[in-house]
């Protein structure tokens, strides 16, 4: 069996010989689109249980079986950090999901602020994009993308010990960078970060209200994200990078 040059995410169990159908989609993809036959390999990963380097054994059109031969990857967590951002136009958003995934994020919360432009989110899609991501960053984990939510009730539901990096674009050009965040907490305590989430605004900033209550909780770290207003999509990737290298998986 050559090298898989295919990964796919799958629902299904993996485990020593176990038996993979797909779906009628993946078959496609598989032997319609990606040309393999029987004899082929596949890496498979379903988010449990790591990779596996799985061997096509029937292939049909819409049809097809897998079997797993080996382990080639355990299961590798992301820190658990959540993103939390405001929707906004379909390609940016797709964007936002897509780097969250590749970037490390546990959980993709989109979220309706007071400037929000967009009143819905098609969740599938959006959780599609993470999986895709997922597939092709050698990622052996998915992350959740949740259904739109309102912010406040996502401040209100706030679960105990989760620190809030809020991204304020009125500090642009302030001092509150992350460092000074990392070098007070708990992280100087030679701790893991624990649980974090990042919380990006929409096109429109966040309404002087929603500042007051952000600024108020005693679990929320107001930060800059240096002297320029970035664009949404651009500001969720530059506070990823950030946390992750302060206190996430690439220090
Ligand atoms: N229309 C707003 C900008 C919104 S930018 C204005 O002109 O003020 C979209 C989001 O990106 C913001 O809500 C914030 O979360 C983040 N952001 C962009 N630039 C930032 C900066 N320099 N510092 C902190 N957050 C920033």
């Amino acid at each position: 069996m050559k090298d898989a040059k295919v990964r796919l995410y799958v629902e299904h169990p993996l485990g020593e010989g176990q038996t993979v159908p797909l779906e009628r989609d993946q078959a496609h993809y598989l032997f319609g689109v990606m040309r393999l036959g029987t004899g082929d390999a596949v890496a498979l990963f379903n988010g449990r249980d790591g990779e596996w380097r799985a061997e096509v054994v029937e292939a049909a059109k819409r049809r097809g079986v897998l079997v797993c031969r080996a382990r080639t990857q355990p299961v590798r967590m992301p820190p658990d950090l959540w993103l939390i951002f405001a929707p906004i136009k379909k390609a940016r958003t797709d964007f936002i999901v897509e780097k969250a995934a590749e970037m490390g994020a546990a959980r993709i919360l989109p979220v309706q602020t007071h400037y929000t432009n967009s009143e819905r989110v098609r969740q599938d899609r959006l959780q599609a994009h993470a999986v895709e991501a997922a597939e092709q960053c050698g990622g052996t984990f998915v992350p959740e993308v949740c259904d739109l939510q309102r912010l406040d009730r996502v401040l209100a539901d706030w679960p105990e010990g989760r620190q809030l990096m809020f991204c304020d674009e009125s500090e642009a050009g302030g001092s509150s960078a992350l460092s000074g965040v990392v070098a007070s907490k708990a992280a100087r305590e030679g701790q893991g970060a624990g649980p974090w989430a990042i919380l990006i605004g929409p096109e429109g900033g966040f309404s002087d209200a929603e500042r007051d209550r952000l600024r108020a909780l005693p679990f929320a770290h107001v930060v800059s994200l240096g002297p320029r207003i970035l664009r949404a999509d651009t500001a969720a990737v530059a506070a990823m990078t950030l946390w992750q290298m302060a206190l996430g998986d690439w220090r």
